[in-house]
């Protein structure tokens, strides 16, 4: 039927001919990988504005493939959600956090440690259980730990009765829940209320925009205060410069993340950083 748009079909099945062939050889590299746990953690501090201290590090997921190179999160973690090797990922991350959040405790360091998470991984039932089973195989406190959801982890949560079970069984165990990208969803709010989250992250967009926007400036100053009403840590992520820091503290902003304190780093690069 279109003549004219021959040339622009063909060149967009080549197109996705290669996505689908780089999907695959991520795929196939990723199990691999995981098997021979080549994948890495790189750790970002978060630094507390009022003690001045690093009181927490954010896991994250680093992997360089010799075949392919690098491949960022960003466009690793829809493969592997899409394949279901989150689960994989998922349950490998758990191990390290918890295994270096034990030796920074018998180091002296009071360090909590966040782990990011996806939805996908809680619609495992047995979830909840298999975190649980991993800190006390490790031994490590289920305080030192905390578990990262985006919002679209808690639309689905909402739907899904057995993920908010899990997130409870965890709660009651110690384990302490943080609303990642807070502010960039629909539901925001509710999951506040019906969901068991301690800490508010505010996306690294609004932090971005705070020196550009006085619109920006507002909201953010409404959302600290809607978390301190509430009883909430509210972390800002995605600092990068020492005005973003100022306006901030202003705004009564506990504890912050991004470059202006550091980039996610080694676990010895982060001893550094305690150790100064
Ligand atoms: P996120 O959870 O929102 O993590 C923050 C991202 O922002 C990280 O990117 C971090 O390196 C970056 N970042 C931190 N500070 C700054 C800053 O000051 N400026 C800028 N421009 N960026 C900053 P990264 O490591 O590439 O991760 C991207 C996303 O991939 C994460 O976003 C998270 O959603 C996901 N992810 C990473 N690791 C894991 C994992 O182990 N499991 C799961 N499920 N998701 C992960
Ligand atoms: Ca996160
Ligand atoms: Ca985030
Ligand atoms: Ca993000």
């Amino acid at each position: 039927i279109r003549e004219a748009g021959g040339d622009k079909i063909m060149s967009l099945s080549t197109a996705t001919h290669k996505a689908l062939s780089r999907k695959a050889l991520i795929e196939k590299r990723l199990l691999q990988a995981l098997n021979q746990k080549d994948l890495k953690v790189f750790y970002q501090p978060q630094f507390d504005l009022h003690s001045s201290k690093i009181t927490a590090v954010e896991a994250l997921v680093r992997w360089e493939d010799e075949e392919i190179g690098i491949v960022t999160p960003d466009e690793l973690i829809p493969i592997a959600e899409e394949t279901g090797l989150i689960n994989n990922i998922g349950s490998f991350m758990l191990d390290k956090a918890c295994e270096q959040a034990m030796l920074w405790k018998k180091a002296g360091f009071d360090l909590k440690v966040s782990i990011n998470a996806s939805v996908r991984e809680f619609r495992d039932k047995n979830m909840a259980k298999s975190i649980l089973d991993t800190l006390a195989k490790v031994g490590c406190p289920a305080n030192l730990i905390q578990i990262e959801i985006t919002e679209k982890f808690a639309l689905e949560a909402e739907s899904e009765t057995f993920i908010t079970q899990q997130m409870r069984k965890l709660e009651n165990a110690g384990i302490g829940f943080v609303l990642d990208d807070f502010g960039t969803g629909y539901g925001s709010f509710k999951y506040i209320q019906i969901l068991p989250i301690d800490t508010l992250k505010i996306d690294q967009t609004f932090v971005n925009a705070l020196l550009k926007s006085e619109k920006t400036q507002k909201l953010v100053h409404g959302m600290l205060q809607l978390g301190k009403s509430m009883d909430l840590k509210v972390v800002a992520e995605g600092v990068e410069t020492a005005e973003q820091v100022q306006l901030l503290k202003t705004y009564g902003c506990d504890i912050i993340q991004g470059f202006y304190i550091s980039k996610p780093v080694t676990p010895a690069e982060i001893e550094t950083m305690l150790q100064q």
